[in-house]
């Protein structure tokens, strides 16, 4: 496939990344996922190619790479083991709070978050709530110097493994302007990951609750002031939804190229199946739904580079790719027939993860709130 990329160098970073990929994530990841096993050391590799901090500026550590070729290293990697890649995008959103709003003595941790060396959470939902997220009620109570957090979060990535967790909670009254951001550090007293999740998909990096039993966090480490929290969610979540958007589109890419190659080879009434128009207009149509997600979720992208609003084509391009991902992903397991259906294939893993992206980061019923709000509000 042909890609129009920014620069020599991005053309470079996305050559190394596919040797990664190849090379570190393709041969392991349905060992990992049958295991359920935290690939933290294969996150280390990543980090250390300097993937884990590509979309922030060079002077925290980061990359210094537009988000346009952020997300198309993300989609090589989802096309390989969908958790690394959502691992990538959840570690560059938990890294948003600090870099965007952080105190000099905060941001000083910079250059360990991005390049992987700590490991980042982001703690919004909550297990009463996860689309409602103003409504949040894990508490934080100033005592001196420090908050005293009580509460419990559900469903955060990274629960048990992550080495710094941003906590959102509520510090004042009801609603969005009483949530405030607080960054804690794993082995903060009170701070207790529980078990983690059984889950569909995702099984090498499934979420977990995290209870806050009166865990104090140093009033220090407030991120950005009293009341700012919920603002610093909403804007992490806007560009982390292009990064689950990339994601379902190097995951379905992968379904396509897998399904096409599977028609070539497999024959039925004496030739290959993919002769048969049935199938070879089934895969025409997956492979045109992957490329015109993929020309949404970049078009986005290239607005958030040019310091545009993007926020509305963020929820387009998440809820259309998503969409996509989880269609494509279906179609290829009916392009293998039974085959399809057995783990013998990576198709029926796929179709399982594919769901997921779907849901997180504001389920794509919550996209069409967003960008119905838009058309709708004067
Ligand atoms: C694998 C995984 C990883 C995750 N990682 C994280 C993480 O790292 N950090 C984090 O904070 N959260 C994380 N989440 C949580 C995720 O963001 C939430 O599950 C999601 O936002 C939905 O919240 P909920 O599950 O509470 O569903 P609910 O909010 O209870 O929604 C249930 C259903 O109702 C629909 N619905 C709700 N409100 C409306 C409405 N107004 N109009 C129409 N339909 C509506 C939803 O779309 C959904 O279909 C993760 C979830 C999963 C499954």
């Amino acid at each position: 496939m042909e890609r129009i990329l920014p620069s020599d160098e991005a053309y470079d970073l996305l050559d190394l990344t596919r040797e990664i990929a190849e090379r570190e994530l393709a041969p392991r990841a349905a060992d990992y996922e049958s295991r359920g096993e935290f690939p933290r050391q294969v996150l280390r590799t990543v980090g250390r190619a300097g993937l884990l901090g590509l979309a922030y500026p060079e002077s925290d550590g980061g990359g210094g790479q537009p988000y346009e070729t952020y997300l198309q290293v993300l989609e090589v990697l989802a096309g390989s083991w969908l958790a690394i890649a959502e691992a990538v995008s959840v570690h560059t959103l938990s890294c948003f709070p600090v870099a965007a709003y952080g105190s000099e003595r905060q941001r000083k941790l910079l250059p360990e978050m991005l390049a992987g060396d700590l490991l980042g959470a982001y703690c919004l939902s909550e297990p009463q709530g996860g689309s409602d997220a103003a409504h949040l009620v894990t508490r934080a109570v100033r005592e001196g110097d420090d908050y005293v957090v009580t509460g419990t979060k559900a469903w955060i990535t990274h629960a048990g493994h992550a080495d710094f967790y941003n906590i959102f909670c509520r510090t004042g009254g009801p609603g969005a302007p009483g949530v405030s951001c607080l960054l804690a550090d794993a082995d903060t007293p009170g701070l207790l990951p529980q078990k983690p999740e059984r889950t569909m998909g995702l099984r090498s990096g499934p979420p977990a609750q995290i209870v806050f039993d009166g865990a104090h966090v140093a009033a220090d480490r407030l991120i950005g002031g009293e009341g700012v929290g919920f603002r610093i969610a909403m804007q992490a979540l806007d560009a982390g939804r292009l990064g689950i958007a990339a994601c379902a589109v190097g995951l379905a890419q992968a379904a396509v190229d897998y399904a096409a190659g599977y028609a070539r080879e497999r024959e039925q009434f004496g030739r290959p199946i993919a002769e048969f128009q049935g199938v070879s207009f089934l895969l025409a149509d997956m492979a045109t739904q992957v490329s015109a997600a993929r020309a949404l979720t970049l078009s986005a992208a290239r607005l958030k580079d040019a310091g545009r609003p993007f926020s509305v084509e963020a929820a387009k391009a998440k809820l259309f790719a998503t969409d996509v991902a989880m269609r494509v992903t279906t179609d290829a397991v009916q392009v293998l027939g039974g085959y399809g259906y057995v783990a013998d294939h990576p198709v029926e893993r796929w179709f399982r993860e594919a769901k997921v992206l779907q849901i997180v980061e504001g389920t794509n019923q919550i996209q069409r709130i967003v960008i119905g709000r838009s058309l709708t509000r004067a």
